[in-house]
């Protein structure tokens, strides 16, 4: 058995994931949070006026191809199974998402099956002189072309990243699925669903260990570090240096709560294409719990914007003068002894919750290793870069 004291600088999903499986392990684990509750960005809470559980940091639906990752969130609350469906209002119409052969048929107004629609994108909509694309614009162009491409990917991601889509990279559409058939589903994995409690109370059932003490409204600063053994850091990687050599860019979020009487739009999230609407997304949370019965709604609208030193981080940016910056914090990181960073702060990469899990996991376990080994404890298990 391991012995020693170790800190988890943050209680969402890698503070709390990691601290569980060290303190199985043997070790002494403190967890401090910066906030006044756990769950970091996955927290739900009741609403005090409408009793709905709140996403409180935007929606969360859990989805993985891991089964290991599924099974242990399982292991700490009881899921149940929920697709999500999501629409968007664009140029006066609601269409569904992602682009499957019912939106394609509804923006056409066509009756395409399957083979028609896949041949009159490929013929008549999509840019074939576009071998590779090299940014998020060109993707598009390639694969739906300029009219769907326009409708409901260019407006809307103006807003949520505040860059025209050429300055993106591909890889943020590649989220996203297109397909030609009446499949609505936003995700393509194996396992889908939502806590029936809240991710919060399932956060608090990983914490739920002799060897872990939770401490929150406690910010960490590097003195404390000299206490422990080691520390897992899942705050933003500048922030440990004090924002030295200059902040890595980030998108926040503001979300304007408003409540309903019954039902506000009949769905969890409805995305809004056009430009000239402020928000890029209206929130009824109440439909994330539909095995729950509630009158009343609330609904968060959801805008995104620059993050200043004094907002919460949520989107990290990574364009050309981020990564330039990353590599110089990644170097100073190195440096820091006996720390290693974690998570999507930690780590300056937008990561799901089952990657979160996943990468916690494997964090705890080289850790061990390295230990048992007597090799160094690696800054980051996932680089960066
Ligand atoms: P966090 O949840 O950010 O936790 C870090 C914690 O560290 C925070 O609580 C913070 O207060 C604390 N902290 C930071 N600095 C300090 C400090 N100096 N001292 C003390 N405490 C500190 N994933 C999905 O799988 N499905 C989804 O539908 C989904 N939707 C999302 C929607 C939005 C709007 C966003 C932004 C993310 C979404 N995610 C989703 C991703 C999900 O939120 C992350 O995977 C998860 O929150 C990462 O957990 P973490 O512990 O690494 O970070
Ligand atoms: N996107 C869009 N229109 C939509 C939904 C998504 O243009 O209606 C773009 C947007 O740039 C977003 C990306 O597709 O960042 C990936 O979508 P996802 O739903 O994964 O959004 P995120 O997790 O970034 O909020």
């Amino acid at each position: 058995m391991a012995t020693g004291k170790l800190l988890m600088v943050g209680a969402g999903l890698s503070g709390a994931v990691i601290g569980r499986t060290l303190a199985k392990a043997g070790f002494d684990i403190t967890v401090v949070d910066a906030r006044p509750h756990i769950g970091g960005n996955c927290h739900t809470e009741r609403d005090e006026q409408t009793g709905v559980l709140v996403h409180a940091y935007g929606p969360h639906i859990f989805h993985t191809d891991d089964a290991e990752v599924w099974d242990y969130v399982n292991g700490f609350a009881t899921f149940k199974p929920y697709i999500n469906r999501v629409k968007t209002t664009a140029r006066g119409q609601v269409y569904s998402l992602p682009i499957n052969l019912h939106t394609i048929n509804q923006f056409f107004g066509s009756t395409f099956r399957p083979e028609e629609a896949r041949t009159f994108i490929a013929e008549t909509q999509a840019d074939a002189t576009i071998a590779t694309p090299r940014n998020f614009e060109e993707q598009a162009l390639k694969f739906v072309g300029r009219d769907l491409y326009e409708t409901f990917f260019k407006g809307y991601t103006m807003k949520q990243w505040g860059c025209h889509p050429s300055e993106l990279p591909a890889s943020i559409l590649k989220r996203l699925p297109l397909r030609f058939d009446y499949n609505d589903n936003y995700y393509r994995h194996r396992f889908q669903g939502l806590p029936e409690h809240g991710y919060t109370e399932m956060i608090a059932r990983i914490l739920e260990h002799p060897s872990i003490a939770v401490h929150l409204g406690t910010l960490f600063d590097r003195s404390q570090a000299a206490e422990y053994d080691h520390v897992f850091y899942s705050g933003p990687l500048d922030g440990f240096f004090d924002y030295r050599l200059g902040h890595l860019g980030y998108r926040t979020l503001d979300f304007e709560r408003f409540t309903h009487d019954g039902d506000y739009q009949g769905c969890a999230v409805m995305n809004y294409g056009d430009a000239d609407i402020p928000y890029t997304r209206i929130t009824e949370h109440k439909h994330f719990a539909p095995w729950e019965s509630h009158e009343a709604s609330v609904c968060y609208r959801e805008y995104s914007r620059a993050c200043g030193p004094d907002d919460i981080p949520y989107y990290p940016i990574r364009q050309v003068r981020e990564k330039a910056l990353l590599a110089d914090y990644t170097a100073l990181a190195e440096t820091a002894g006996n720390t290693t960073f974690v998570g999507r702060l930690g780590t300056y990469r937008y990561l799901d919750m089952d990657v979160t899990i996943r990468e916690a996991l494997d964090t705890a376990r080289g850790f061990l290793d390295a230990l048992e080994t007597g090799h160094p404890v690696p800054t980051f298990f996932r680089s960066p870069l």
